[in-house]
């Protein structure tokens, strides 16, 4: 795993030109993997909050999760970067898919984590109530 500070630098000063520029360069800025599973945790906690489990629908939250926009911006001086104006991440375009791609593993293995854990916990307060 790299390290956050690596990718960290500050951001440049220099504001892009013109509208239809800045369109273009939106269209092609990847979302920060970080924030965006953030602002998904997020997204995800307040769909439980509002939403009553019956009517809880993973498309529901999945068409909230791909209004997540969180764009980086490019360096102007290394041009095959990027960097989050939230968090700070300095990336190249390869570096942030990899990033999502840890982020997503990661979750998926804290939930199996929390289910066995789950599992563990039913199963040794089943014992227990046999003893
Ligand atoms: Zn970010």
């Amino acid at each position: 795993m790299m390290k956050k500070s690596a990718y960290q630098i500050q951001r440049s000063k220099k504001l892009v030109g013109t509208l239809l520029w800045k369109k273009f360069c939106h269209s092609s800025l990847p979302n920060c993997p970080e924030c965006t599973m953030r602002e998904k945790k997020k997204i995800q906690e307040r769909y439980n909050l509002e939403t009553p489990e019956e009517e809880r629908r993973k498309e529901d939250l999945f068409k909230q999760y791909d209004e997540i926009d969180i764009p980086m911006k490019m360096d102007e001086k290394n041009r095959r970067h990027f960097v989050c104006k939230r968090c700070g991440l300095y990336a190249t375009r390869e570096e942030v898919s990899d990033i999502r791609y840890r982020l997503n593993q990661k979750e998926r293995t804290r939930d199996d984590k929390h289910d066995e854990y789950l599992e563990w916990w039913s199963k040794s307060k089943k014992d227990k109530q046999e003893d």
